[in-house]
C-alpha cells in the first residue's frame, strides 16, 4: 500500500473542505484533499448552484409566458416552449465549469488531491480507496485531520428514494417534467424547487406539518411569499403529515383533524431535510463527543480529539455553504499558527423562494428573547422607486437596533432580489454600525438600497420617503 505524509488532510471537497484546502495552500501548509465524488459538493454539484440555476430558468420561462399573455410593460412574445434537456445541459455546464475552477485554484494553491473514499483508522491516519479501475489504497498520514464531510438528504422512512420519490438532487436533473408534483416539506430547499417547478407549469401541490411554510423564519417575513404561492396556483397543506405513497393514489396525507386523503402525483420531492454525514467511514472509531446528530466543535472549531477539526454540514446547523467556507478558512488560519476563533456576529440565510427573504443577525422576537431593549422599524418596497420599476412592489426592509446606542443587531427583507441586500445587511452588523451609520450614508438613487437606508431613517423617526 502506498502511503503518504502530510501536515493536514481534508476529507470532503464541499465549500468547507476545499476552501480550509486553498487557504492552507496559500499559507504553505503541506495539504491533502480527498474526495470521494465531485469538487464543490453538495453546493456546487447538487445544491446552491444548480438550485438557482432552475430557478433562474424557470423564471425566464414564466416571464415569457406572461409576456405571451399581455404584458403591461407593452412587451409582446408568442407562447414560448421548453426544451428540458437543454436547460439541464445549460446547468450542467455552469456546474462543471465551477467545479473545474475549484480543481484549478486547489493546483494553484498546492494542494494534493486524491478522489476517492476516506476511511479514518485513527486520528492521524485515513485509507483512502482511490477512483478508477482497481480500486487501489493509499494511506495518508497527517498531523491535522480535517472533517467536512458534509450532509445527506433525510428520506422519510414510508417512502425512500427511487422512482417517483425525488430527493432534491432528482428534482435538478429532470428528463421530464412530471405533471403533478407533490413537495412533502416547506422550508427552503422545498420551496425553491416547487415554485420553480410551478413557473415550469406543472401543478405543485406541498405538504408541511408545521401551520405555515418556512417554518422558521418569521411569520411577517414569510407572508409574502404566502401570498404569492396562492397567487401562482401552488396548493398548500399545512399541518399535515405524509403517512405514505402509492402509484395508483399517489401521496397518503393526514390533517390536523385526523382525517386521511389522497394528493395525486407523478412525482414527489421529499425535502424534509438534511442530516450531518457521520457513518460510513469509521469516524465512530475516533469517538468524538457529538451534538446530537452532529460533530461537537468548540469556538475555535476543534472537536473533542486533539488534532482534529471539524466544519460545515457535519457540525449541525446553520447547514449553509457560507459559513463551511468561514469555517474552513478559520482552521487553516489556525494550523498556521494565527489567533483566530470562529465567532461571527452573524450568518446571513437567504431562501431563493419568490419573493426572496433574507435574515441577517437578531429579528425583533429574537433580540427580545435575548433580553435587548430594541427599537425596529420597516420600509415597504411599495414607496421605493428602482421596486416600481421592476414590477417588485411587494416586501419591506426591516431593521432591529438596540434602542440605548441604536447598534444595530439585526436585518431582515422579504422582495425581489433582496439577497443581493445580504452584503450590506452583513456588513453593517459585523463592522458595529448604528442606524445613523446607516440612515446617513448617501444610497444610489434609485436602488433596492435605498430602502435599507430608509429602514434605518424611519428607526430613527427620520424616514422621507414614507
Ligand atoms: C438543493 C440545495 C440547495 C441549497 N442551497 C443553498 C444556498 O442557496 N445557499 C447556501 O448557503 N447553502 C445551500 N445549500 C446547502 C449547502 O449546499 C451546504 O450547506 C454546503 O454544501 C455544505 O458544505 P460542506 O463543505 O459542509 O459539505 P458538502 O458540500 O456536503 O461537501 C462534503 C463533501 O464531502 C465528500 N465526502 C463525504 N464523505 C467522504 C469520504 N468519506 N471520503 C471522501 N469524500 C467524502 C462528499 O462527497 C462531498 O462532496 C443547499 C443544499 C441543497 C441540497
Amino acid at each position: 500500500m502506498k502511503e503518504l505524509s502530510t501536515k493536514l488532510l481534508v476529507i470532503g471537497g464541499g465549500p468547507g473542505g476545499y476552501v480550509a484546502a486553498i487557504r492552507a495552500g496559500q499559507l504553505g501548509i503541506p495539504t491533502v484533499l480527498v474526495e470521494g465524488e465531485r469538487l464543490g459538493g453538495t453546493c456546487l454539484t447538487i445544491g446552491c448552484i444548480p438550485s438557482k440555476a432552475l430557478i433562474h430558468a424557470a423564471e425566464v420561462f414564466e416571464q415569457a409566458r406572461h409576456n405571451a399573455a399581455g404584458s403591461a410593460l407593452g412587451v409582446r412574445a408568442g407562447e414560448p416552449t421548453l426544451d428540458l434537456a437543454q436547460t439541464v445541459r445549460w446547468k450542467d455546464g455552469i456546474v462543471q465549469r465551477l467545479t473545474g475552477g475549484v480543481g484549478g485554484l486547489l493546483r494553484k494553491a498546492g494542494v494534493q488531491v486524491l478522489q476517492g473514499w476516506a476511511t479514518i483508522e485513527d486520528g492521524k491516519t485515513v485509507s483512502v480507496r482511490m477512483a478508477g479501475e482497481g480500486g487501489e489504497v493509499r494511506r495518508v498520514r497527517c498531523e491535522h485531520l480535517l472533517l467536512a464531510t458534509g450532509s445527506e438528504p433525510v428520506a422519510l422512512p414510508s417512502m425512500p428514494f427511487g422512482g417517483a420519490i425525488w430527493s432534491s438532487t432528482d428534482a435538478l436533473s429532470p428528463d421530464v417534467l412530471p405533471r403533478r408534483l407533490v413537495v412533502v416539506g416547506a422550508g427552503y430547499i422545498g420551496l425553491e424547487l416547487g415554485i420553480a417547478y410551478r413557473k415550469l407549469g406543472v401543478e405543485v401541490t406541498v405538504v408541511e406539518a408545521a401551520q405555515r411554510v418556512l417554518p422558521s423564519y418569521d411569520e411577517e417575513l414569510t407572508q409574502p411569499v404566502l401570498e404569492s404561492l396562492k397567487k401562482s396556483g401552488v396548493v398548500l397543506h399545512l399541518g399535515c403529515s405524509v403517512q405514505g405513497w402509492d402509484a395508483g393514489q399517489g401521496v397518503h396525507v393526514r390533517n390536523a383533524r385526523a382525517d386521511e386523503f389522497a394528493l395525486p402525483a407523478d412525482r414527489v420531492l421529499v425535502a424534509v431535510g438534511r442530516r450531518p454525514r457521520t457513518s460510513g467511514f469509521g469516524l465512530e472509531s475516533l469517538q468524538l463527543d457529538m451534538a446530537g446528530r452532529h460533530v461537537a466543535i468548540d469556538a475555535h472549531c476543534r472537536t473533542s480529539m486533539r488534532g482534529v477539526w471539524a466544519i460545515g454540514d457535519v457540525t449541525g446547523e446553520p447547514m449553509l455553504a457560507h459559513r463551511a467556507m468561514a469555517q474552513g478558512e478559520c482552521v487553516a488560519e489556525q494550523i498556521a499558527g494565527h489567533a483566530r476563533r470562529f465567532e461571527p456576529m452573524a450568518i446571513p440565510a437567504v431562501c431563493f423562494t419568490d419573493p426572496e427573504v433574507v435574515v441577517v443577525g437578531k429579528t425583533p422576537a429574537e433580540a427580545r428573547a435575548a433580553g435587548l431593549e430594541c427599537i425596529d422599524a420597516a420600509f415597504p418596497f411599495a414607496a421605493n422607486g428602482r421596486a416600481m420599476t421592476l414590477e417588485a412592489t411587494g416586501g419591506f426592509v426591516r431593521v432591529v437596533a438596540r434602542r440605548d446606542n441604536h447598534l444595530i443587531v439585526g436585518w431582515q427583507a422579504v422582495g425581489r432580489n433582496v439577497s443581493e441586500l445580504a452584503a450590506a445587511f452583513g456588513q453593517s452588523i459585523e463592522m458595529g454600525a448604528r442606524l445613523e451609520d446607516v440612515g446617513h450614508t448617501i444610497h444610489a438613487h434609485p436602488t433596492l438600497g435605498e430602502a435599507v437606508q430608509e429602514a434605518a431613517l424611519r428607526a430613527l423617526g427620520q424616514a422621507l420617503h414614507i
